[in-house]
């Protein structure tokens, strides 16, 4: 990566750090894909129950490898014939693994989903919740965040599904209605209620879409 896009990313991760912090949340910056999976690893923790959305950076980063690997009780829903019962786990899962769609450089993270069981498991259940959020992510503010949520995001995890939605044809969000639409709950979270329970990792190179 181009040296003068990584010192930007090295000032706005310390920006995007204590925004965090100040909404009750922790923030870390790793430099590397590797120092982002040991960070995670360390929050984790040996012996926990960890379960995720369809997180792309988490894959990226070599997380779900790590998890399946060691020792940790991870939750595959791929692997889970009852879809239903996956999802249930998760609520009660030590550590839920995600990314976000867009966050604010000041901490506001900012989450599509059709299913919804990625954001209610956010919003509540597991005792953590880890982002993994490449700083391709980070928008100025909460207007830009839920643009590229709506524009970047999402008609790109349309094509990801073979979805038939208008954005899937237009390449941007069209405000549909469609059967098919991945758009049915939109999730901003400002604040944690309870202190050490979100750990977001930015991560310098970009990760997921
Ligand atoms: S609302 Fe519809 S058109 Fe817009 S991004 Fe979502 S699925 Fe695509």
């Amino acid at each position: 990566m181009n040296e003068n896009i990584v010192k930007r990313n090295d000032l706005l991760a310390e920006t995007v750090i204590k925004g965090l912090e100040s909404r009750n949340m922790s923030g870390y910056y790793a430099k590397t894909a590797e120092e982002a999976c040991k960070k995670a690893l360390e929050i984790i923790g040996e012996g926990s129950s960890v379960t995720m959305g369809g997180c792309m950076s988490a894959h990226e980063i070599g997380l779900v490898d790590a998890l399946k690997e060691g020792n940790y009780n991870f939750i595959d829903r791929d692997k889970e014939t009852d879809k239903r019962a996956a999802m249930l786990k998760a609520y009660d899962a030590d550590v839920f693994i995600s990314s976000c769609n867009a966050m604010t450089d000041d901490g506001i993270l900012v989450n599509i989903d059709g299913n919804s069981n990625r954001v209610s498991a956010i919003a509540q259940g597991p005792r953590k919740v880890l982002f993994i959020v490449g700083m391709n992510k980070v928008c100025d503010d909460l207007d830009g965040a839920m643009k590229r949520a709506r524009n970047v995001a999402a008609p790109i995890n349309v094509q990801r599904f073979s979805l038939n939605t208008p954005c899937a044809k237009t390449g941007k969000c069209m405000d549909c209605k469609s059967p098919d639409t991945i758009c049915c709950q939109f999730l901003i979270t400002r604040f944690s209620r309870h202190k050490d329970r979100i750990h977001v990792i930015l991560v310098q190179q970009d990760l997921g879409f």
